[in-house]
């Protein structure tokens, strides 16, 4: 029996957001908590990991980061498209190539043209 506690990466004691993950015997109960709500699922071990990743997800959603320059996004892509990084950041990351950043690397919507 015990206790697993997830919280916002940066966010400091008392936690904003968090979720806690409390397991005893057969059952696990998946508790975020964000503000003052609370959002409380049990399941069972073979759902355990999908329903964290969720809880996780959620508690990561309000604060978009990108991974790249650390900075939050707003775009509603960020996501599902660009592999949790800016458009931008995402194009230099991997598809801007060895060209100088302040130039164009010849592909549409380069930033740098
Ligand atoms: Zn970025
Ligand atoms: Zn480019």
């Amino acid at each position: 029996m015990h206790d697993l506690l997830f919280t916002v990466p940066g966010d400091e004691f008392p936690f904003t957001a968090s979720v806690v993950v409390h397991v005893d015997g057969p059952r696990h109960v998946v508790r975020r908590t964000a503000g003052g709500d609370v959002h409380e699922v049990e399941c069972t071990a073979d759902d355990v990991d999908r329903v964290v990743d969720e809880a996780l997800e959620a508690l990561l959603a309000p604060i978009q980061v990108c991974r790249a320059c650390g900075t939050p996004s707003a775009s509603p892509d960020f996501t599902a498209v660009f592999e949790r990084m800016h458009y931008i950041c995402f194009h230099f990351e991997f598809e801007h190539g060895d060209a100088d950043r302040d130039q164009a690397c010849g592909l549409a919507g380069c930033p740098a043209g």
